[in-house]
């Protein structure tokens, strides 16, 4: 997999582009007014894994927050901005890490010129955030979607260019699929910039999880793709174990368990699917890499699950434990999950 070459760019503590590797980004569901909550969400987030977290600002109390919650968090922060240009300078003033400008509602050029100019002084990195749904309807009216995206962000990219600034990140996002993936595809070239990427308003987390998997996944498989969102309407956490997923799946990142389970047939003579949910539970805990398998047969089970670090291949009454695909003991069917659970500690 040759990844696309990018400028890199430091988002705080974080670095993204260049061979940095890909960074999780989640955003906190609170509202920034209420600090605390802001805070608590920021921490959970960091707890489940997540490297950037981007905060909306829809207004000067929100903007206030920021100094705050600040200080009371690690992880980097990223200002979501919309309309108004003055919430950008006031969070810049406030400390922020980074700002989300979305050119499809800020389109006055001075207004975007005092932001860039301010950025600059603060050596803060400008996210061109180009979303579907808020392309102005009188930009290219007559051009496909992925075009009308990607114009808008080169636009805006050659005005910051000209201004002098290089500290550049682009998404372009939308909740089609194919157009997505097209309007990536296409900007790839056009620009050195690190890629942000994300399938927009994905949905609930089963049918959202696997759209962006779909649309993020076919991108970073290409080698695009520096940072990614998941955007799920659920709780940010599962975002970030949703973008983790995508980037095992790859061999692109490694954090936590991966859990390889049988789908269960008619073969099986235990409760595959409670055995695999009761070890997943487990597994929620677990920070380090590992890989479990939860088999449901001895026919299969170890050699079909042979990379995996312990494993159980259920018989009868009773299972096989194996390691790396070879069989080192059995249990009785009262024990499966406690010895499963007991060679998982011997690993970790
Ligand atoms: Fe069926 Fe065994 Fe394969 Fe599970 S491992 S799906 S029980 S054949």
């Amino acid at each position: 997999m040759m990844r696309r070459a990018s400028i890199p760019l430091r988002i705080g503590k974080v670095t993204i582009g260049g061979k940095a590797p890909i960074a999780v980004q989640s955003m906190a569901k609170t509202d920034t007014q209420d600090i605390q909550a802001t805070i608590n969400q920021i921490k959970e987030l960091e707890e489940c894994g997540c490297e950037i977290v981007r905060l909306a600002v829809p207004n000067k109390e929100a903007a206030k927050s920021i100094s705050a919650i600040k200080k009371s968090v690690s992880l980097p922060l990223v200002a979501d901005i919309h309309f108004d240009y003055r919430l950008a300078l006031a969070v810049l003033e406030a400390g922020v890490d980074g700002l989300r400008l979305n050119p499809g509602n800020i389109r006055d050029r001075e207004q975007i010129a005092k932001i860039v100019v301010a950025a600059k002084e603060k050596e803060i990195p400008i996210r061109i955030g180009v979303n579907a749904g808020s392309l102005p309807p009188d930009f290219e009216p007559d051009t496909p979607l992925a075009e009308r995206m990607v114009d808008m962000a080169v636009e805006q990219t050659r005005f910051m260019e000209s201004l002098d600034f290089n500290l550049i990140k682009v998404s372009l996002k939308a909740f089609d699929v194919p157009t997505t993936i097209k309007a990536y595809q296409m900007i790839a070239d056009k620009i050195p910039y690190p890629l942000h990427l994300g399938i927009t308003e994905a949905g609930l987390p089963q049918a959202g999880a696997i759209r962006s998997a779909i649309g993020i996944g076919i991108l970073l498989y290409q080698g695009i793709g520096d940072t990614i969102r998941i955007s799920l309407t659920t709780h940010p956490c599962e975002e970030v174990s949703a973008a983790y997923e995508i980037l095992k799946s790859l061999g692109l990142r490694q954090r936590g368990p991966t859990l390889v389970s049988c789908p269960s047939c008619g073969r099986a003579e235990v409760d595959v699917i409670k055995l695999a949910e009761a070890v997943n539970d487990h597994l929620r805990k677990i920070t380090q890499p590992i890989k479990v398998a939860v088999m449901g047969c001895v026919v299969n089970g170890p050699g079909e699950a042979k990379d995996a670090d312990v494993g159980i291949a259920c018989g009868k009454d009773k299972g096989a434990i194996f390691r790396k695909g070879k069989i080192i003991g059995t249990v009785s069917e009262e024990n499966f999950l406690a010895a499963l659970i007991a060679e998982i500690n011997k690993e970790l």
